[in-house]
């Protein structure tokens, strides 16, 4: 099929939840991606023999309910399952903090009666702007748009949608609201707790896939970011899907081809077909073309805008601005496999602790370090690490009696000081964060038989996320919301018609949430049925 409908570049997870509503709702759709395997940054792979693990993404909250239920993707194979404990936190001097259900407030409480008295408001505080936040999650933010019309009376309506649903809070709400919006994670912190490790609980969201000290302004929003997610109708928290993110995508993906969708792996897009200021459908690597009414773009705006599309078709302004797009994520992830269960010198031994995500970041002073260690370095020599071991609650993962881990590393430079190059230094680095775990779980580095590593430049070139970004573009305020990709861009329309976004650099932004690919596909059906209302 050479003539679709919709195309659409990439068979991430947000483009694949795209494909299968639009072929749900009865429209032709063809998914072509570039790798030989479809999920893009939420994918399982063999990394060793006889070992597989989520490649990039590692853990699920995020994945919007409606979604799993609209697509019905546990009949399409997908089970989630929560870890038995939430993330411990070990430290240095052999204490820990270990967070779930019905553990939190005694572990708090053995290192700070004070703070396990604060974090019952704090976590109420968050909890109730996370529920302002998936409101938000699932509809196309306030588009600014010029002039009057058709389209600024739908963003008029639109604009008055999100305003009474802040309306609707309490004074106390919005300042809380203003708060994780503007300032940053360690000074909220500071003010409300004493322990170094309960701040680094929280401390940690704030800098994953921020390149950014804790102390950044704006560092509180990437903390709520990480904070509206559920799994299985848990608010808040983290679980695992069985088989590794790729799950997911492999769940999403047969929902789409149900509906009768085409997907397409090892079929990069080298261009789109640009008529009359019209997206009108796209040439592959091979020089296949496909054309299309509409062409969605599930890569990163920055790589769609400055790789795929001619400069001479984009409005000069819009093409400048999309050229200083930030990605700025700086982390380093690596896959290991595992002889044996590590053991750690605060909580030895075997243990709900070892289902939890394990932070290796025991302050935010630590995790301020760290950052700029990386930008004077390259990356930090005391790195902040998450190791998460999701063989613990899946045996479909490593052969009986072995495990992986994922480990997800902090504050490693999009791009090295003095021009080196990532590829020079990234076994270097990978024996520093198995060290680094060693320290903490002495006999770890022995139990490594095998390691896979993706630096930030490996990520750019495996998955085409540019810097090694995993969000598609930082989560700052000036690429938020109605601001994400653009102002006047919100509505997942891209400078030309026909053109939309279905990736993470839309809003809400990255994660595995699947809502990207939910809203552009909500916002491509409305167009056809305006298109063609009457010719039907
Ligand atoms: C290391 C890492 C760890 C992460 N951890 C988590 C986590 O634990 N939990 C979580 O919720 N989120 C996590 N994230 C974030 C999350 O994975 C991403 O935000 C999300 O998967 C992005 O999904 P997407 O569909 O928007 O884009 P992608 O997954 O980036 O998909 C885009 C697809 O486009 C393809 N492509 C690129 N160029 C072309 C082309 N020219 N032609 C055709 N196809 C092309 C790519 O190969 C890719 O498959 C992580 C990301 C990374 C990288």
């Amino acid at each position: 099929m050479n003539e679709t409908d919709v195309v659409i570049i990439g068979a991430g997870h947000n483009g694949l939840t795209c494909a299968a509503y639009l072929a749900r709702a009865g429209l032709r759709v063809k998914v072509v991606e570039r790798r030989n395997a479809l999920g893009g940054a939420a994918v399982t792979e063999e990394f060793h023999p006889g070992f597989r693990n989520s490649v990039a993404a590692y853990t699920v909250s995020l994945l919007n309910p409606k979604i799993i239920a609209d697509l019905n993707l546990a009949e399409h194979g997908l089970k989630i399952v929560e870890r038995r404990a939430q993330n411990f936190l070990p430290a240095p001097d052999g204490s820990y903090l270990l967070t779930g259900e019905g553990r939190t407030l005694a572990s708090v409480a053995r290192l700070s009666e004070h703070d396990a008295e604060t974090i019952v408001d704090f976590s109420r505080e968050l909890e109730a702007i996370a529920d302002v936040l998936r409101q938000f999650v699932l509809r196309a933010p306030p588009n600014l748009v010029a002039g009057f019309g058709t389209r600024a009376l739908r963003e008029a309506f639109n604009a008055l949608g999100s305003a009474s649903i802040l309306r609707g809070l309490p004074l106390a709400r919005k300042r809380d609201l203003l708060d994780l919006f503007t300032r940053s994670a360690g000074e909220m912190l500071d003010e409300r707790f004493e322990s170094d490790l309960v701040k680094a609980l929280f401390g940690f969201d704030a800098i994953v896939g921020n390149y950014a000290s804790p102390y950044a302004p704006g560092s509180a929003y990437v903390m709520l970011h990480h904070a509206f997610g559920e799994v299985n109708g848990k608010k808040g928290v983290w679980g695992h899907a069985i088989g590794g993110m790729g799950a997911i995508g492999q769940a999403m993906a047969g929902a789409a081809r149900e509906h009768g969708a085409e997907i397409v792996v090892g079929s990069g897009v080298r261009e789109v077909i640009v008529e009359q200021g019209r997206a009108a459908g796209v040439i592959l690597d091979d020089g296949t073309t496909v054309r299309a009414k509409y062409v969605a773009s599930g890569v990163n705006p920055k790589l769609l805008y400055t790789r795929l599309i001619s400069a001479q078709a984009l409005p000069e302004e819009f093409l400048a601005r999309m050229q200083r797009w930030r990605n700025a994520s700086g982390t380093f992830r690596m896959n290991v496999a595992l002889s044996t269960l590590p053991s750690f010198d605060a909580l030895p031994g075997d243990g709900d602790h070892l289902t939890a995500g394990i932070i290796l970041g025991p302050s935010l002073g630590y995790m301020d370090r760290a950052w700029h260690d990386a930008r004077q370095h390259g990356w930090s020599r005391e790195p902040v690490i998450e190791l998460l071991i999701p063989s613990t609650l899946d045996d479909t993962l490593a052969p009986a009696g072995a495990h992986v881990a994922s480990l997800f590393c902090q504050h490693a430079a999009p791009s090295l000081p003095d021009g080196r190059s990532w590829d020079d230094c990234r076994e270097e680095v990978a024996d520093l964060v198995i060290a680094t775990v060693d320290k903490y779980a002495p006999g770890f580095a022995r139990s490594v038989i095998g390691r896979q590593i993706l630096s930030p430049l490996d990520l750019e070139r495996e998955f085409g996320l540019l810097g090694g970004d995993i969000f598609h573009g930082a989560l700052t305020l000036n690429q938020l919301f109605s601001a994400r990709p653009m102002l006047g861009h919100a509505d997942y329309r891209g400078p030309l018609k026909g053109l939309y976004h279905c990736g993470s650099g839309a809003h809400p932004g990255g994660g595995v949430t699947g809502a990207p690919g939910h809203n552009a596909a909500r916002v491509i059906l409305s167009d056809h049925r305006a298109l063609f209302a009457g010719h039907d």
